[in-house]
């Protein structure tokens, strides 16, 4: 058994344990999935490795189909791991990140530095930090702006008004799934970020749960883009963001090319390598065939 970050309520109790089982249909049933983004192999990866939640002390809860989306995200996170080292029989979950060096990289010479390290052994070592929720009543926070934004009355749907209160909530599987196949979210890195902010806040104070659906369900005019601007209101929703899992604020990578520090975050990118098949085919030979990154933070 192993701690989730987030856990599960149901029916008042809290389960915040998870066990992995080797993946039912091994890895080409979730290789099989039309959904090729990340969160889509999280989703199969954790229907196919848990099949229940348990407390501390150990009492279970069977998932039904439906509990599967509901579960946090950073918990998929966290589950994904643990069947990756299920499934590859491997003591860590290792795979190859990539940092790239704005030093002495040029246009069209970009420099990299691949690192391969276990994420759970430098929490271990206290090098990275590793986060966990103390009672589910953290799932939800409150980020303050400093700015009131300002929301005009619409006719009879919108009372209209300052408002600096909102509360947000940890996003769960579906809803990480959704995002990933949203258009418009994908035109551009702040459109993501902004359709994440408007899936995260559940409640703006001084605003009716119906006032703030109606401001909320057309995607064309994203809440957090329209209302969201200041960039003081910007810097305290990232700031405010809760922390959650494995985080690499403190994390020391030095660009092999030039000793620059490159570290800081965690490069998520091939977090899902051990699904691919050259991992499940012993006998063929691992060159250096990398995938490199094209995310860059
Ligand atoms: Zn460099």
């Amino acid at each position: 058994m192993f701690q989730l970050y987030c856990g599960l309520v149901r029916n008042g109790i809290w389960y915040n344990y998870a066990e992995v089982q080797p993946i039912s249909g091994g890895v080409l049933s979730i290789m099989d999935g039309l959904d090729k983004s990340g969160a889509g192999y999280m989703l199969k990866v954790v229907e196919g490795s848990v099949k229940a939640l348990y407390t501390k002390d150990g009492q279970s809860y069977q998932l039904e189909p439906e509990d599967y989306k509901d579960i946090k995200g950073k918990d998929g996170w966290k589950i994904c791991e643990e069947a990756s080292k299920l499934f590859t029989g491997e003591k860590h979950h290792l795979f190859e990140e990539h940092f790239f060096c704005p030093v002495c990289s040029t246009t069209n010479n970009e420099k990299y530095t691949h690192v391969k390290e276990s994420w759970s052994e430098l929490a271990e070592k206290g090098l990275i930090d590793e986060h966990y929720l103390n009672d589910p009543s953290e799932f939800r926070w409150t980020t303050e702006l400093p700015v009131p934004i300002e929301i005009k009355p619409l006719q009879n749907h919108i009372s209209g008004g300052t408002y600096t209160k909102l509360v947000r909530e940890v996003l769960s599987i579906g809803q990480m799934v959704r995002l990933s196949k949203d258009s418009w979210a994908a035109q551009t890195e702040a459109n993501m970020l902004c359709a994440t902010w408007d899936a995260e806040i559940v409640e703006i104070t001084g605003l009716s749960e119906r006032e703030l659906n109606i401001l909320k369900r057309n995607n064309q005019e994203n809440f957090s883009k329209k209302y969201i601007k200041d960039q003081t209101n910007i810097e305290e929703m990232l700031n405010s963001e809760r922390k959650l899992g494995y985080e690499g604020e403190f994390r020391k990578v030095s660009c092999k090319h030039c000793g620059s520090e490159v570290g800081g975050h965690l490069d998520f990118t091939n977090f899902f390598s051990f699904l691919s098949p050259k991992k499940s085919n012993p006998s063929a030979k691992t060159g250096d065939r990398t995938t490199r990154s094209t995310t860059r933070r």
